[in-house]
């Protein structure tokens, strides 16, 4: 077992299936999936590919093989990806895309992995020849991981795909958060998933299914990653008990995301009145804090032990940062007392 916290913010992945989750799993239909026969994760394909505009999907066993994929359909062996340097395609899937697919990549700084529409079209490269690498993919993410839980701009990724659409370059979103900018913002998800010509969303973060990611795309492309998410290892079978997760997530805890946004901001502001130069509320978009610990003379794995030491669980992220993420385990008290514990802290 692992050891109770009282408020444990190390990530969204923790998440515990609710027993409603546990009880839709244990009554779904199911079938064999790599034969195309599991009515649930059917229906769970269909649903995400609708929520997102895109004509099919595909489900992964994580979101690192959704994205995978989706790089794999866009770029040949050779090629390269751009993204920012924070992304988690390239800092945190361990050089996936070069091992499994022969893929470059290249990256442009990014201010909290905001998307500056001039950073990518100004890296990309195309019709140099046999004389320099040819850009295929731009990927962006939403929300920002690793930036602090950061919005992309609508109007920065619409700029974006129009020049380089001109330019014969694909564009991947991946929205393993994707959910969370939608309900922060109301812009609906399609808005976001038809700039994109592939999509991966997560149902294993703030969502709280044990397992599991969807891919979306052309029917042609879902067909293409088919095969190679068998070729991965990652064609399963009777997955419907998997994908009833993720149907039940979509229903109940898609809205529910607002209140994590709420208790982050809450305790954004609380915490930044007595330390503005660590956090302020202007800084929390969604359900993730960065603390800056850069003009403090703590170190993030002090901050994290002596916050640990009184029962909050977070993450020393970089030489300066903390991060805390919240979710669907931690409630209003657990928020209460994640922040009376850094407020006291972070006065000192
Ligand atoms: C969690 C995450 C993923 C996927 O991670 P898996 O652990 O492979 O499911 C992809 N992108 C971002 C931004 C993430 O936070």
């Amino acid at each position: 077992m692992p050891r109770r916290w009282v408020a444990d913010l190390l990530s969204d992945t923790l998440t515990q299936p609710t027993r409603a989750m546990r009880s839709a799993m244990a009554q779904a239909p199911v079938g064999d999936d790599v034969f195309g026969e599991d009515p649930t994760v059917t229906e769970l394909q269909r649903r995400v590919a609708e929520l997102l505009g895109h004509e099919d999907a595909l489900f992964t066993p994580t979101g690192s093989m959704a994205n995978q994929l989706g790089m794999r359909l866009h770029v040949e062996a050779g090629e390269e990806v751009i993204a920012d340097s924070l992304a988690h395609v390239l800092r945190a899937e361990l050089g996936a895309a070069a091992v499994l697919s022969g893929i470059s990549s290249r990256s442009w700084a990014a201010e909290r992995g905001r998307l500056e529409p001039s950073a990518p079209l100004g890296l990309m490269s195309t019709g140099a020849g046999p004389y320099q690498v040819g850009t295929a993919l731009i990927v962006v993410e939403n929300t920002h991981n690793f930036g602090g839980g950061t919005i992309q701009p609508l109007e920065a990724i619409r700029e974006v795909r129009a020049a380089s659409r001109e330019a014969g370059v694909a564009m991947h979103l991946d929205g393993a958060r994707l959910w969370n900018a939608h309900v922060a913002t109301g812009i609906p998800l399609a808005d976001y998933g038809r700039e994109f010509d592939t999509v991966s969303v997560c149902l294993s973060k703030g969502l709280g299914a044990p397992v599991g990611s969807v891919l979306v795309g052309s029917a042609e492309q879902m067909a293409r990653a088919r095969i190679w998410r068998k070729r991965f290892g990652g064609g399963m079978r009777q997955v419907g008990i998997l994908a009833a997760a993720g149907l039940h997530a979509l229903d109940h805890h898609v809205d529910r995301l607002a209140d994590d946004h709420a208790r982050a901001a809450r305790f954004a502001k609380a915490v930044g009145a007595v330390a503005p130069s660590v956090v302020g509320p202007q800084r929390v978009e969604t359900n993730i804090v960065m603390l800056d610990l850069s003009e403090t003379s703590w170190a993030p794995a002090e901050l994290v032990d002596a916050a640990g030491a009184r029962g909050i669980r977070t993450y020393a992220a970089g030489p300066q940062g903390v991060r805390l993420v919240w979710h669907l385990d931690v409630d209003d008290a657990g928020t209460d007392a994640a922040t009376e514990v850094f407020v006291d802290l972070l006065s000192r």
